[in-house]
């Protein structure tokens, strides 16, 4: 056995579970639905300080390099039955397109590589679509549009409540799936689960809601009747960080709306979604009304089905880069489109704030996914009477979360997705610290294989340093002072980004003057969660366009008809 040298500290994670849960925010004071039966599971392990410095465990040579499980000579006890775990999850997924309802090889049997970014290992290979892979998987969907719009919205109701049934059964080989290929700590990927799973629940309550109107027009001679129906064939694009929620986060309404789609995960992280098909057919949704297709040439495969003519929208989740480039593309035919994209989320602490309050708050928005997620609080301003206090609390709790593999039992802090993630976030905190930050805690990677970076926090980071303007996407809380509200809420809109922001007061004038002036699609009030199915989830300005989740999501995937009726 080789030992993982990355740095960990001795200490007690959060006991209070106070940064439990993934986006989802699976968490009893968010009020998600039915989290009786996920509570806890997509917290944070009860006393997470249990391990040595540097002393997190690699179980990975008992792999072989086909992702299998070697000899029972070099296997023992839990470790050997962990890894046979490992390896049983990653065999029983489909690693083929899911086209028309068959699962396909790509043209000409590429694949790709997919790899555990705790070790940098290949844990398998996935097929890697063509163009014409592409073309098929759009066809397949265009020709499944008409019969699916006319099933009845309670047979795509009970779709969809199947669907969260087999995600819930299913959740602990789910997440530990999704935590192989991702590196995010299980009980995240469990919360994960839960969270992705709700989208359906949700979803299935608004298929039967799909409302419409009757109206008599003003000068009293005609009746208006306004309908509801599917936009019509979709194509869904999703990022890695999370790698089965942002999927059933557009599937979920495009199935209740009636739409057929294709969709298109990461690169990084294409199993949970491959997991997620045979759930789909498993649960009654018809051959083709939902398709799958894993490519390394994402724009090579997904421009010339844009270009097409064949899709009646796109739905992106990802950069705010790639999210400009597709809006020209999707231009040209001119297809609705949604999208969720960057953040720059401020994390704004007055001076009034219960101080314990909000540094738990700042771990939730800032830990949860390793700091990789878009709702990630990127810019902490702190009131420059209590910085100081808020800063060596804070430093405190982060230095006690443990670092390493998600699969192991106490571990907060997996691994950063790629190398290109971890050069990323040393870049800017580099740039940070010659900018004049200080280090609190953190800031320095240990040797050894995958891609770790220790939980960091900044304080005196200055306004022009390069993270203020972009997402850190890791572990890195950055502390700035500031003197008065004005300041701190020109500080916190200074950004092309516009998706969500916290806000830390006691004081409930200026608690609801900030958040109102705030230039963000959400804001958290004395929380660092905000993400639930059951709220309108999306961004202003360069954060996006559209609405996920709430009862509106489902409208992303509607028309709206109207029929005038003469009545002389
Ligand atoms: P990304 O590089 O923009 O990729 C997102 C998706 O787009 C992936 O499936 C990617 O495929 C695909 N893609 C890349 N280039 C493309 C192209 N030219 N044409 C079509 N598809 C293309 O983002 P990421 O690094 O995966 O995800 C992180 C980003 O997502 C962050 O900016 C984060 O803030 C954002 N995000 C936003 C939300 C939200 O709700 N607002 C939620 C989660 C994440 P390949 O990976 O296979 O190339």
């Amino acid at each position: 056995m080789t030992e993982r040298d990355v740095t960990t500290k001795q200490g007690a994670a959060e006991k209070d579970g106070s940064a439990r849960g993934d986006e989802a925010g699976v968490r009893n004071q968010v009020g998600v639905p039915g989290e009786g039966e996920v509570r806890g599971e997509g917290g944070v392990p009860g006393d997470g300080g249990v391990r040595g410095p540097g002393g997190v465990r690699d179980d990975r040579e008992v792999r072989d390099d086909a992702g299998g499980v070697r000899g029972a000579g070099g296997v023992r006890g839990e470790r050997g039955d962990q890894a046979r775990g490992e390896a049983r999850v990653v065999e029983g997924v489909e690693k083929r397109l899911f086209i028309d309802g068959k699962w396909t090889d790509a043209e000409g049997g590429a694949t790709f590589d997919v790899v555990d970014p705790s070790t940098g290992e290949v844990l398998c290979a996935v097929a890697d679509a063509t163009p014409s892979d592409g073309r098929a998987a759009l066809e397949a969907a265009a020709a499944a549009q008409a019969a699916f719009a006319k099933t009845s919205p309670r047979e795509r109701a009970d779709m969809l409540t199947a669907a969260y049934e087999l995600l819930m059964e299913r959740v602990d080989d789910l997440a530990l799936l999704m935590t192989l290929e991702m590196g995010k700590p299980l009980a995240e990927a469990r919360g994960e689960i839960a969270y992705a799973a709700e989208f359906y629940r949700h979803f299935a309550g608004e298929a039967v809601r799909i409302d419409g109107g009757y109206q008599t027009a003003p000068a009293g001679n005609a009746r208006f009747l306004i309908t509801k129906q599917p936009v019509g064939p979709c194509l869904l694009i999703t990022p890695w960080n999370f790698p089965m929620a942002m999927g059933t986060r557009k599937l979920g309404p495009a199935i209740a709306a009636g739409c057929t789609s294709v969709i298109k995960p990461a690169h990084q992280t294409p199993l949970s979604m491959l997991a997620l098909m045979e759930i789909l057919a498993e649960a009654g949704v018809p051959a083709g009304a939902v398709n799958c297709i894993t490519a390394m040439d994402a724009g090579g495969v997904m421009e010339p089905l844009i270009r097409s003519g064949l899709a009646r929208k796109l739905s992106f989740t990802g950069s705010t880069r790639v999210g400009r480039m597709l809006l020209e593309q999707c231009a040209e035919q001119v297809l609705r489109t949604s999208l969720e994209l960057g953040g720059n989320a401020p994390f704004l602490v007055f001076e009034d704030a219960d101080l314990d309050e909000a540094v738990d708050g700042a771990i939730a928005a800032k830990m949860r996914n390793m700091g990789e997620a878009c709702t990630a609080a990127n810019r902490i301003f702190v009131h420059a009477s209590v910085i100081d206090e808020f800063g060596r609390r804070l430093a405190a709790k982060m230095s006690a979360l443990t670092v390493g593999r998600g699969t192991e039992p106490d571990v907060r802090v997996g691994p950063l997705i790629d190398e290109a993630g971890l050069t990323k976030v040393q870049t800017l905190v580099a740039d940070a610290v010659e900018r004049g930050a200080t280090v609190l805690t953190g800031g320095q990677v240990a040797p050894g294989n995958g891609y770790f970076y220790p939980p960091t926090v900044l304080t005196g980071v200055p306004r022009d340093a390069a993270m203020a303007d972009q997402e850190i996407f890791g572990p890195v809380a950055p502390l700035t002072p500031f003197s008065t509200d004005e300041e701190a809420l020109a500080a916190a809109n200074d950004t092309e980004y516009g998706l969500v922001a916290y806000v830390f007061t006691n004081d409930l004038r200026r608690a609801l003057h900030i958040a109102e002036s705030l230039e963000t699609g959400m804001v958290g009030l004395n929380q660092g969660v905000v993400s639930n199915p059951a709220a309108p989830f999306g961004g202003t300005k360069q954060s996006g366009l559209g609405r996920e989740g709430g009862s509106i999501g489902i409208d992303e995937f509607l028309e709206t008809k109207y029929i005038g009726i003469a009545m002389p």
